[in-house]
């Protein structure tokens, strides 16, 4: 009887799994069920776009129906309750699935510290949603200023200055003043601030191009405050941990991420973050027959800090769950996870970007913009959505 198995989550892990475990694998051997709370993969990498309005909802999304076509995989739209490891069961809102293997792609949400107000008071950039709440309100501020010219409906905080922070910022530095000439608003009134707890922008990042991204950030008008984290926000104020507050109608926060806590909930072990810990196969801890992948999880790179969660390591956790199920379900020897690191490309707006990659190579301008672009293009032509999107 064919095995089955229950993918959770079309994000960028658990697509690309069931994409391969298809692959991999005939209809006499698995049943590949995929969950999802949408009916559309999210380009989570270009959710700053949408979030100013410089692409749509439909140039971020993709139809899974279209990626599955008749391929061998079921879509469930539905939203993950619990997993019962014991029962090899899984409740959904809708509906109960049980499994043979199990892989939980749930993802991430946002971390708030326990700041007070600020999960209230914040706009947030995990969804195509959430960046269209973003434009929403931006446009809003803008469209009624002039009836009221409150100052704080021209001031724009980001807070935090992550890869997130820093290309919502640079495509806000970009597409505020056409907003401003749109909604008949004087630009010079407008102002775009980014707040970063740790003593530099984009911390850990390579220096060289640290500074060149602030420098072109700030050419545009951006206003960074730096070492300084967001301590408290209340509607209409930001308070930063110097004493000083900003007077602002959008606080967007681009902190920090922790784990989906149906993983720790369902009783999987996890870290203080909330991610779950896996074995070097991406197994959960304990578990012969569960994996868990891309941001729900947490594994340690060889340099002892943790792989990031970005798209590329959660595609690359993808592949190697589905090779890791298909060879449980051989009894074969199953493979370590090993990604290839391609390096990391930061956008900064429109046609600029700022790229370490691999070891030496550095890239900047429209070249690294570039190299994000390709990088998109070469996984839409992955999933098969190229010409579907
Ligand atoms: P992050 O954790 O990388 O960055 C959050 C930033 O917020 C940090 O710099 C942190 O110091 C700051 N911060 C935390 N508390 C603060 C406070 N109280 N006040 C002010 N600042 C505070 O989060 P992210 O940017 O969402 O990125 C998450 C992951 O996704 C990272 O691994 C990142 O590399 C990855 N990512 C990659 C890309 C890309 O490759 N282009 C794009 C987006 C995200």
């Amino acid at each position: 009887m064919a095995k089955k198995v229950v993918i959770l989550g079309a994000g960028y892990a658990g697509l690309v799994c069931a994409l391969e475990l298809n692959k991999l694998t005939t209809a006499q051997e698995v049943e590949i069920i995929l969950v999802n709370k949408h009916d559309y993969h999210q380009l989570v990498t270009q959710l700053h776009e949408p979030a100013v309005g410089a692409k749509e909802q439909k140039d971020v999304t993709v139809s899974i129906n279209s990626i599955l076509g008749a391929k061998k995989i079921k879509f469930v739209q539905d939203v993950v309750v619990s997993i019962d490891k014991a029962a090899q069961e899984v409740t959904l809102e809708h509906n109960k699935l049980s499994y043979d293997y199990l892989v939980v792609a749930l993802g991430s949400e946002t971390e708030y510290f326990g700041i007070p107000g600020l999960k209230e008071y914040s706009f947030t950039l995990k969804s195509v949603n959430q960046a269209n709440r973003i434009r929403e309100h931006i446009e809003d501020c803008l469209k009624s200023y002039n009836q009221d010219k409150k100052d704080s409906k021209l001031t724009f905080v980001v807070g935090g200055a992550g890869f997130t922070g820093i290309e919502l910022v640079g495509e806000l530095a970009d597409m505020l003043p056409k907003l401003a000439a749109q909604y008949n608003v004087p630009k010079d009134k407008i102002k775009l601030i980014n707040v970063e707890a740790a003593p530099m922008i984009l911390p850990g990042f390579d220096e060289e191009l640290v500074a060149i991204a602030k420098k072109s950030l700030e050419a545009r008008g951006v206003k960074f405050i730096i070492g300084t984290p967001v301590v408290q926000v209340e509607p209409g104020v930001v308070h930063l941990k110097t004493g000083d507050t900003i007077s602002s109608d959008t606080m967007i926060w681009t902190g920090g991420v922790r784990g989906i806590p149906v993983v720790a909930e369902s009783g999987f072990q996890t870290e203080p973050r909330g991610r779950a810990k896996v074995d070097e196969y991406m197994r959960a801890l304990d578990e012969k027959n569960v994996w868990i992948i891309g941001d729900s999880c947490f594994v340690l790179a060889p340099n002892g800090r943790p792989y990031p969660p970005t798209a590329q390591i959660s595609t690359q956790m993808g592949e190697n769950a589905a090779v890791n199920i298909y060879s449980s379900m051989k009894h074969i020897k199953l493979e370590k996870f090993n990604p290839v690191l391609l390096g990391a490309v930061a956008s900064l707006g429109r046609k600029e970007a700022i790229g370490s990659l691999g070891k030496k190579m550095k890239a900047t301008g429209w070249l690294a913009y570039r190299v994000k672009d390709a990088s998109k293009y070469r996984y839409l032509a992955k999933i098969g959505a190229l010409l579907k999107s």
